[in-house]
């Protein structure tokens, strides 16, 4: 059947494990593919440029700010993240659905631009359990941690605004119900006009 590619927004709080969840699914489903933003924040250890992250100085994130080169961007821990109308388009191009990986603020510039788009929040287990995350990820320092605890309940109280929302108490599942998800979303009647046409002109 034709495939027609689609638009997932995944948001969460950091922490929730939406990363692992992500990526876990788009490495097993040949169909998905996580769309790679263009950040100002260093890169972690172990990422890539172009791979994890683009990662461009403060200067040239502006440039594309002003060349209207973003469908949406923000500014998440005093860094800018953005995604790409090229990043979307290839992909969306090729046949893929797009995850969208972004915050709370890009979720909602995308829900107005692209309303067809599927909205889907992670949610963790637990505040306490989040907060157990943030400490043992080792990847921030405790000035940011501190910040990004603070940031999360707010985060949280936002996901009535999305469509889905998914709780990762457990991984294996938790990628079964995001699954579950896109693969809904393809099979809705509006998504299959042309499978449904070219059947009818038989
Ligand atoms: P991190 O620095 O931990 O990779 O990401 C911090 C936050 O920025 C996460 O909530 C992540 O989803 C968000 N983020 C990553 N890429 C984008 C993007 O392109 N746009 C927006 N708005 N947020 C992003």
């Amino acid at each position: 059947m034709l495939q027609i590619g689609h638009i997932f927004i995944v948001t969460a709080a950091s922490g929730t494990g939406k990363t692992t969840l992500v990526s876990r699914l788009s490495s097993r489903e040949q169909d998905i593919r996580v769309s790679i933003s263009h950040t100002t924040r260093a890169p972690r250890e172990g990422e890539q440029n172009g791979v994890h992250y683009h990662f461009v100085s403060k200067n040239e994130f502006e440039e594309m700010i002003a060349a209207n080169a973003f469908i949406e961007h923000a500014q998440v821990y005093g860094n800018y993240y953005g995604t790409s109308l090229a990043a979307v388009e290839s992909l969306k191009k090729a046949g893929f659905n797009v995850i969208l990986e972004i915050d709370v603020q890009g979720a909602a510039q995308i829900r107005q631009l692209l309303p067809d788009a599927t909205s889907i929040f992670i949610l963790p287990p637990s505040m306490a359990e989040l907060n157990e995350r943030l400490i043992n990820r080792g990847t921030d320092s405790q000035e940011v941690i501190q910040y990004r605890l603070g940031k999360a309940r707010e985060e949280i109280e936002q996901c009535y605004l999305f469509d889905y929302v998914i709780v990762n108490q457990e991984l294996d599942q938790a990628e079964l119900d995001l699954l579950a998800i896109i693969r809904s979303a393809g099979l809705r009647t509006k998504a299959q006009h042309r499978n449904i046409e070219k059947i009818l002109s038989e």
